[in-house]
């Protein structure tokens, strides 16, 4: 029989490989993991964690300003831009080495290194070869910025962390959720942000109302957001980066920053070499089992590029744990469901959203009911703040179910959370109306919505 050095071989300590690496080693498997960098990958080092960490930091300026309609007076503090840098920074450090500890303690031997496929069942990491009955790809993403004139004076969302001195003038380039969540972050930092989108409105893919409406708070709040035009060209001047838009006109800042999507991160991974297939963007093809076409080769997460949010490369982890070393006892091994996937975006205020938008459910349920809401959350009655609250529900008219739910207000990735099981359970709009709401929040409205929308 042959033997192996590892039964499973992960390849990226990030969300979905240090949860695989760890998981499987806890149900007995001999398991090795490869990560080139600092441990946790792109969610603890670069996204979601310094991310809302900076997003909390934001929103103390409208708080502060907010604060005077209930009483409070005096002046507000001013940011000190490097304490917030290095109070992260320590607090990622503090992350990075409980992933590490984690994995050891799980029996996970960890491999500092770029690791490349040889084979089937061999990698390779700095020259040392590994053989594995089964491996796992994990590696993720990086930011991918158009090539223009110039392009090397901007940066992407890896440098937005760490910038020094901090932008007084920001321009940022895109309409998806990192440049959204930028735009608001900076903008609460005190920053004065013009963001750029190509399109007619942000955040394609999200509800024609919600993109609205977001668009909407944002410019209320000091971002300035142009639409339907690009970047042509960026020179660094002595005043600033002058940078050229496609309308002619012309802008100058001190940071532009492209938060233009995210590419698979494949290169130098031997992908070729050990027969893996990739579909036209580069994202590595799997089947139903994160199988890939080397059947001893899996991949999940943001290389596979289907839904890149850290929860799904998680549970696609878990998917292929419970497959290849079963699941815990007296458990059924988990299968993934991309149905009702809920996500937030962490703009200020956020958004929440789970299942259809009106488009998609009116394109693939046919009839639906809409029910709205636009209101002054309770807490803007003394706060002389003017953010409004929207909220928007979607019933299929011939289930009765509620099969879309989306909101832009107040922590609304923690509202909609809940709300997310219930839609999973098949709740219908009489089970929502049943629903006896908490009083008084925001999050009740969407018990007490009895009026469909009419236009
Ligand atoms: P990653 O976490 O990217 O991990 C891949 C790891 O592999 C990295 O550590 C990399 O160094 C390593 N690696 C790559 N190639 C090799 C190699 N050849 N050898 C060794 N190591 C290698 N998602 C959310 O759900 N919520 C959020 O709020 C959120 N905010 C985000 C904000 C930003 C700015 C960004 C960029 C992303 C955000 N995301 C968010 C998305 C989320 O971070 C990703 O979906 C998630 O990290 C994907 O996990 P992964 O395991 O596929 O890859
Ligand atoms: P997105 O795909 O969300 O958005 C990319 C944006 O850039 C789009 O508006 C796109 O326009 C625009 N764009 C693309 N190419 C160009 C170009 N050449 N010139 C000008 N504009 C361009 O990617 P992000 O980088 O914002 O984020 C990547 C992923 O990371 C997200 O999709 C999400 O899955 C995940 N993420 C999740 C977060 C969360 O959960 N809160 C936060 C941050 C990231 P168009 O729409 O016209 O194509």
């Amino acid at each position: 029989m042959h033997t192996f050095d590892f039964d499973l071989f992960v390849i990226g300590g990030g969300s979905g490989g240090v949860r695989a690496a760890r998981m499987s080693a806890q149900r007995g498997a001999k398991v090795g993991l490869a990560e080139v960098s600092d441990m946790g990958g792109t969610c603890v080092n670069l996204g979601c964690i310094p991310k809302k960490l900076y997003s909390y930091a934001a929103h103390f300026s409208e708080s502060f300003e907010e604060s005077h309609g209930f009483g409070w007076v005096g002046e507000a503090p001013t940011l000190n831009w490097d304490m917030l840098k290095s109070n992260r920074a320590r607090e990622i450090a503090r992350l990075n080495g409980i992933y590490v500890q984690l994995l050891k303690s799980a029996g996970v031997k960890i491999i500092n290194g770029w690791a490349r496929l040889v084979d089937a069942q061999t990698v390779e990491v700095d020259g040392q070869r590994y053989s594995a009955k089964h491996i796992l790809v994990a590696t993720g993403g990086k930011p991918s910025l158009p090539d223009l004139p110039g392009i090397e004076h901007a940066v992407s969302s890896n440098a937005m962390f760490d910038l020094s001195p901090f932008p007084k003038r920001l321009l940022v380039v895109g309409g998806g959720y990192i440049a959204c969540e930028f735009a608001s972050i900076f903008n609460g930092l005190g920053s004065s942000v013009t963001q750029l989108y190509r399109g007619h409105q942000v955040l394609r893919g999200f509800d024609e109302d919600v993109r609205a409406f977001i668009a909407g708070e944002l410019e209320k709040s000091g971002v300035n957001i142009r639409l339907n035009t690009d970047v042509a060209a960026i020179e660094q001047r002595g005043d600033g980066l002058r940078v050229q838009l496609i309308d002619g006109s012309h802008t100058t800042v001190d940071t532009v920053l492209f938060a233009t999507g995210r590419v698979p991160l494949v290169e130098g991974l031997g992908l070729d070499t050990a027969g893996v297939k990739q579909n036209a963007a580069g994202a590595i093809e799997v089947n139903e089992r994160y199988q890939t076409s080397v059947p001893s080769i899996y991949a999940v997460g943001d290389v596979t590029a289907r839904v890149q949010l850290t929860p799904v490369a998680l549970a696609e982890a878990m998917a292929v744990v419970d497959d290849l070393f079963g699941p815990p006892p007296g458990k059924q091994p988990r299968g993934m469901s991309y149905d009702f996937i809920p996500t937030a975006v962490f703009t200020h205020p956020n958004i929440g959203t789970v299942g259809y938008s009106e488009a998609d459910a009116a394109d693939k349920l046919g009839k639906i009911t809409i029910y709205k809401s636009n209101f002054k959350a309770l807490k803007h009655t003394l706060s002389g703040s003017t953010e409004r609250t929207f909220m928007k529900l979607i019933v299929e008219d011939a289930t009765d179910r509620v099969v879309g739910l989306h909101i832009v207000g107040a922590d609304a990735g923690e509202i909609v959370q809940g709300f997310a099981v219930a839609m999973k359970a098949g709740a219908t709009k009489a089970v929502f109306d049943s629903t006896i709401g908490i009083h008084p929040t925001m999050a009740e409205e969407f018990v007490t919505m009895r009026d469909p929308f009419k236009p």
